[in-house]
Formats: C-alpha cells, structure tokens, sequence
C-alpha cells in the first residue's frame, strides 16, 4: 500500500458498525492524528448535520470534531451556495434541512413549510434550483411544485441517490433517491447527485483540505457506493471486509479497488509499514 497523506473515511461499516465501534477504528484514527495526515469522515445521510455525526463518533469514545465530518446534505448545500447564493431555491427536505440550508445563505422559498412558499409573491416556479434531500413527510404537493420549478428551468441538485435506508428492525425505508427518482420522473429531468457514488462529495473534502489527489485515498465497504465516488474522483481506493462486502464479491468488484483489506486494524498495519 501507498503511504497516503490523505485518508476519506466512510463510517459504516468501516468505523462503526451501528453501536459498534470496529476492529482497529480507534487506533487508526489515533495513528492518524499522531503522524498529522489529513482526513475527513465521509457519510451520505441526507438527514444529519455534521455535527449530528460528530456526536455520534465522539459518544463511541473516536475524537471527531465538527469540522471533520463531510455529510451529503452539507456538501449538496455548499454546492448550491457556490451556485444559487442570494437566487431562491427550493428544497425537498425535512425542516433541519431547509434550516441548514437557510443559515449557509441560501434564500428557501419554503423554509417554514413544504408545500407552498412562504412569501406568496414567489412561487415555486422562481426558483432557480430545487435541492432534493430525505423528506419522511413529503407529499404530493411537495413533489407537484419540485417538479413545477424544474420544468420552470430550475437545476435539479440530489443529496444522494440511496434507493434505500436501513431501519433497526431490518427492513428498508424508502431513501433520499426514491424521492428524487418521483421528481426526476415528473420533471423529465435527470438531478446532478452530490453524495456517493458521485465524486462531488470527495471533491469538495478533496478541496477543503487542499490535497494532492496522488496520495489521496477513500476507504469504504460498498463497492457501488465508495469504490465508485473514489474512482470518480480520480483518487485510490481500499475496499474493506468489515461491512457489505464479502470476500468473494471484492475479487470480481467493478470498479475494482486499489487495495482489499479485512478492516482499519489491517489498514493501520500497511499504512505503518508504507510510512517507514
Ligand atoms: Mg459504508
């Protein structure tokens, strides 16, 4: 293995596994701090803040200051800043979303509710983009005016395209994209995706920390998902067995990853041994 400077982390089933912290996160990440590389943990909830994750890998006993965790939702609303700061938006989402959309400078034709715009002088359709996230409310309405404002002209901007959403009892919850999906459908509009399997998302961590992409690595369980936003993004890649994947999907994986790895106990073997 390449002596990376730069490590994107994704987090379940690579640091924790629900409540359980996996094989060798700990000391990875200590190693991490101890020889001052760069990294970033990367999650594709549309939902959570970053600071919402950060709790939750700090109460598992992981250092994890706010600023260095990347959420799907946080990158897809630094996107729209850099690309509709001060024009009106509007965002498919529960309220912390449009909230946190609203703080980072974007004018949310819908802060307060769902289905209509607030100021009644500006419908949906003046809205120069419409930002699709998790919505575990939405209603037609809602879907009836994102799909108004798209084929009014406005860019149709997805969190993530996740069909699905694991729940504690096992089964799956509709996802950020099967919401999306309706509005793509109704719009005859494919939305630009900012989470994995998307680059967008390393991308911008890629940017904040000023990192050369050539010792950049991301580390993830999913093939489709990590595997192909580092590919995407032109960066290595270390697919781990401690999540998704087994064993024999990883030998026939497409996109192939850089490395194969049991866990982040045998990445912080290699990456001792390629920084000696
Ligand atoms: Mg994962």
């Amino acid at each position: 293995m390449k002596d990376y400077q730069t490590y994107l982390l994704d987090l379940d089933g690579v640091v924790y596994r629900g409540e359980q912290v996996l094989p060798g996160a700990r000391e990875f990440v200590a190693w991490l701090d101890a020889t001052g590389r760069a990294y970033r943990y990367i999650s594709n909830n549309s939902m959570a803040s970053p600071a919402e994750v950060a709790a939750k890998l700090r109460r598992l006993g992981i250092p994890a200051p706010d600023a260095r965790v990347v959420t799907a939702s946080q990158a897809a609303i630094e996107y729209s800043v850099a690309h509709f700061a001060g024009q009106p938006i509007w965002v498919v989402g529960l309220p912390p979303l449009r909230q946190m959309a609203a703080r980072a400078g974007l004018r949310v034709l819908n802060l307060a509710r769902g289905d209509a715009p607030d100021d009644p002088a500006a419908p949906a359709t003046v809205a120069r983009a419409v930002l699709v996230g998790l919505h575990r409310t939405v209603t037609y309405a809602d879907l009836r005016e994102a799909a108004h404002a798209v084929l009014a002209g406005a860019t149709l901007i997805g969190v993530n395209r996740d069909a699905q959403l694991p729940v504690e009892d096992g089964l799956v919850d509709p996802g950020c994209g099967a919401i999306l999906a309706a509005i793509e459908v109704a719009s005859r509009t494919q939305g630009q995706i900012i989470g994995k399997p998307a680059p967008a998302i390393l991308l911008a961590a890629l940017d904040a920390l000023h990192a050369d992409p050539a010792t950049a690595v991301m580390v993830g369980d999913a093939i489709e998902l990590d595997i192909a936003a580092g590919h995407a993004a032109g960066i290595d890649t270390i697919l781990l067995l401690s999540g998704l994947t087994s064993p024999a999907r990883a030998a026939t994986a497409d996109p192939a990853p850089t490395v194969v790895l049991r866990d982040l106990a045998e990445v912080l073997a290699q990456a001792r041994a390629a920084a000696q």
